[in-house]
């Protein structure tokens, strides 16, 4: 059993996980930056230490500053939360030196699914579906050109270290490509440290479609059906779903089975996700993400689980505490990100909170970090809240989301909730009748001059 979970994170996320901790009569140790002095999750915390200044490379990206927070309060234990240090093998692997345990896979499928090569020939391997593509990295413009030539146009080459849609370009036809193939190269230098680039066949009309998975590390391993997050800007989720409105209980059972079962072969321990496009009934894997998601509360809340406990009891050695045939679908739930962002501009607006109120009543949920007179910084990410709904059927749970944002007040920041209520008046999110291209387009139209 933990004594102390130290969170290394900050924000919603950071909540989460010091509540699960909580409620299972787990200490929690915050660390924050300090820009981060005031966050609630360091007022919320038993306990709270400094690991540097604002900027994340300077504190929350800190791994020797980390351990030394775990070793001066002795947490046994870290929650990594997501983005920030959640997939760096490298820290997994110090933790291990320093004899602190992570809650979390191990630093080796962290590594397998982290370079994306690595993990789609994983995936093909265990008989995972995968999107056609290069057979590996694609080392020269000349390479690409034949493969875009190969495979037909349109393709995206996208970065093998790539994460949160940067390194990805689209050539639509064989003139694009020495364009796409170099962007991608220099976004991925840029942003990775590694210009390693694959392609991949563009599909034109998939849906995101993901299964949450969960292994205990010794071959048992469940999934949790799909979540559905088709609704992106620059390949970003913005509302998800689940169920998904277009898989049936048949296509869920086998896909479903299919990566419970890759996930025990590899021994797999700890919540995954598993991201599929779906089009024209087939499912085409196109990455694994080895941490909790953004959007795992949608999960929680139609199958009644709570995932971070989950992975908590799971890194303290204990079985699942559900098999597959426990796992029944009740309801639907959909979530919506709010940042602090103006609409349409998408432009970031951190600043101070004047007023703020969160929706409450039946079947609604708010993951928020934010209270009265809190000051955003802007140094981090602009999510400033989840609101998940859960209702016994799609139309339900939308009714509630609209009910629900009318109650929030977020004042102070301009956010994006107005992107909410008016995807609410859209015949094809009531209807559920979208692919991945289908809020850019409609951004596009509607609010382009
Ligand atoms: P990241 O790790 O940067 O999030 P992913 O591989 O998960 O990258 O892709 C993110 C998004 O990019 C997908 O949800 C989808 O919208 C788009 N995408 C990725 N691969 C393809 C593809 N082969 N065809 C069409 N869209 C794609």
């Amino acid at each position: 059993m933990f004594q102390k979970i130290l969170v290394a994170n900050r924000g919603e996320i950071a909540l989460r996980v010091i509540r699960a901790a909580r409620e299972m009569g787990i200490g929690t140790v915050a660390i924050h930056s300090t820009a981060d002095s005031d966050a609630m999750h360091v007022r919320m915390a038993d306990e709270a230490v400094c690991i540097g200044p604002a900027p994340s490379s300077d504190s929350y990206l800190r791994i020797p500053a980390i351990i030394a927070a775990c070793e001066i309060t002795g947490a046994d234990a870290i929650h990594p939360g997501y983005g920030f240090l959640s997939e760096n093998a490298a820290f997994v692997q110090a933790l291990e030196d320093h004899d602190i345990a992570f809650i979390g896979p191990t630093a080796e499928h962290i590594r397998i699914m982290g370079d994306k090569i690595t993990a789609k020939d994983t995936m093909i391997k265990l008989g995972v579906p995968c999107v056609p593509g290069s057979d590996g990295g694609v080392p020269t413009l000349e390479e690409a050109k034949k493969i875009g030539e190969d495979f037909g146009y349109p393709v995206i080459v996208k970065a093998t270290a790539g994460g949160g849609g940067r390194g990805m370009k689209v050539a639509m036809t064989a003139d694009d490509m020495e364009m796409a193939y170099r962007t991608a190269r220099s976004e991925s230098k840029a942003a990775f440290g590694n210009d390693e680039v694959y392609i991949e066949k563009y599909l034109t009309t998939p849906r995101h479609i993901e299964i949450q998975v969960f292994g205990d590390g010794r071959g048992n391993a469940v999934h949790l059906g799909e979540r559905d997050c088709s609704l992106q800007r620059r390949h970003q989720k913005v509302f998800e779903e689940a169920p998904g409105p277009c898989i049936s209980p048949e296509e869920r059972a086998e896909i479903g089975r299919v990566c419970a079962e890759a996930v025990a072969k590899i021994n797999y321990v700890g919540a995954g996700t598993i991201e599929f496009l779906y089009e024209k009934g087939e499912f085409y894997f196109i990455e694994m993400n080895t941490r909790l998601q953004v959007e795992h509360p949608v999960t929680e809340a139609i199958f009644g689980v709570d995932l971070v406990r989950e992975q908590i009891r799971v890194a303290e050695g204990h079985p699942l505490s559900f098999k597959q045939d426990d796992l029944q679908i009740n309801g639907h739930a959909i979530e919506v990100r709010i940042n602090a962002e103006t609409f349409p501009g998408f432009a970031p607006r951190p600043g101070k909170i004047t007023a703020y109120h969160a929706p409450g009543g039946l079947g609604v949920r708010m993951d928020s970090a934010l209270y009265d007179g809190y000051s955003i910084p802007p140094y981090y990410d602009s999510l400033i809240g989840k609101l998940i709904v859960h209702a016994p059927d799609r139309q339900a749970a939308l009714a509630r989301l609209n009910r629900a944002l009318g109650e929030l007040i977020v004042d102070g920041v301009e956010t994006t909730v107005p992107l909410f209520h008016a995807l609410l008046q859209e015949p094809d999110v009531l209807t559920g009748d979208y692919t991945i291209h289908w809020l850019e387009h409609w951004l596009d139209q509607k609010f382009s001059k």
